[in-house]
């Protein structure tokens, strides 16, 4: 099948650019059986699991052996934090040293939801969580299967978007399983995830106030409760010398194999022509112009749509072994804004 072809395809990419060894018995978890994918989540295992934005590698934020377990099933460099997720904000005191009255605001307007926050880290978490940071990353997802299973496994849970670093994020279990399989622990194998991009994250900590990472909530969103916000997601408007203000931001990030090029509507035809031969896949809110001839096209009904759909129409393109995505650019508000922050990062290939 053209699952198959593509998982043998994916392990020729992981020999090269990982060279991990894959020798674990991946359990596949029912979303009614969360009690043992808790216990053993609890017990240092690396299970993976959908949130309300993409699907999450979990592992105990406690125990640093389990945190080793992700950024080595995942080849995450050591030095790229991770997001510790909490099922309810009383559980923050294990995570956070204090939690300043601005970031209490936002908790109480925005979680469960789509929003990190970064706060002062407390002592009894590993270093290896916040690749040695003095901050945290934390959040509490919306969707029910994450709360259901954080909270059964009463601990706080490390969950990194639950694909091969550099690959896009998994917004399916089956996404999760063709870039993991025998590398983790388990997968809970729930529903396609809602919004499809990685949640927004906002360092509140910093005068003012900076958006690191666009997400579902936009700046727009954010604006009447931090008039003074800042965006910081491209990492040189910071005014932090040679220090990004979020290490993830400088990796290769959610890409396909096929080449991504952004479309914003000028000379279409015109840069289709430069290569004919390419086979070539459209993803957009518009249907592609006529005269260019798709292999693969995806019309997605609105931005929302857009950003649900993305990830795994890139994995999809790959698999149909597409040599050139189109996809067609969106305005920057709302969503819109980390859809093409997405796109951005998926076309340079630097
Ligand atoms: P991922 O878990 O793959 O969605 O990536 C987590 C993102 O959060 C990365 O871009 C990290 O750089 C960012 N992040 C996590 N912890 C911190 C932190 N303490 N300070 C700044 N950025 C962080
Ligand atoms: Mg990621």
């Amino acid at each position: 099948t053209a699952t198959h072809a593509n998982r043998e395809e994916c392990q020729g990419w992981q020999e090269t650019e990982v060279m991990m060894p894959s020798t674990r018995t991946t359990k596949r978890y029912r979303v009614e059986d969360l009690e043992e994918a808790a216990q053993r989540l609890r017990d240092g295992a690396a299970i993976a699991f959908p949130t309300d934005t993409v699907y999450g590698l979990g592992a105990n934020a406690l125990d640093p052996t389990a945190i080793a377990r992700v950024f080595e099933a995942k080849g995450r460099p050591q030095d790229n934090p991770l997001i510790v997720h909490v099922s309810d904000p009383t559980k923050l005191q294990r995570v956070a040293a204090n939690v300043p009255e601005i970031a209490r605001s936002l908790i109480a307007a925005y979680w469960p939801g789509p929003l990190t926050l970064l706060l002062p880290k407390s002592n009894s978490l590993p270093p290896s969580v916040t690749a040695g940071l003095s901050t945290v990353a934390v959040r509490m997802p919306s969707d029910p299967i994450a709360l259901e299973l954080i909270r059964r496994a009463d601990v706080p849970i490390v969950a990194p978007s639950a694909n091969l670093s550099g690959r896009p994020s998994a917004t399916t279990w089956e996404a999760v399983v063709e870039d993991l399989d025998g590398r983790i622990d388990g997968v809970v194998c729930g529903p396609a995830t809602r919004i499809g991009v990685e949640s927004t994250v906002l360092d509140v900590l910093h005068e003012p106030p900076r958006l690191l990472r666009h997400g579902a909530i936009s700046l727009q969103t954010l604006q009447p409760i931090l008039p003074e916000i800042i965006d910081a997601s491209h990492g040189s408007e910071a005014g932090h010398g040679a220090t990004p203000p979020s290490p993830g931001m400088k990796h290769r990030h959610n890409q396909p194999k096929a080449r991504v090029e952004i479309w914003d509507g000028a000379d279409r035809e015109g840069a289709a022509n430069h290569d004919k031969g390419s086979r070539r896949g459209w993803i957009g809110v518009e249907a592609p112009p006529a005269s260019v001839g798709y292999a693969k096209v995806v019309v997605c009904a609105n931005a929302d749509d857009y950003a649900a759909q993305l990830y795994e129409t890139f994995r999809r393109m790959d698999q149909a072994e597409i040599d050139v995505i189109d996809c067609q650019a969106v305005p920057r508000h709302g969503i819109g804004a980390a859809i093409m922050d997405r796109l951005e990062r998926a076309s340079s290939r630097a």
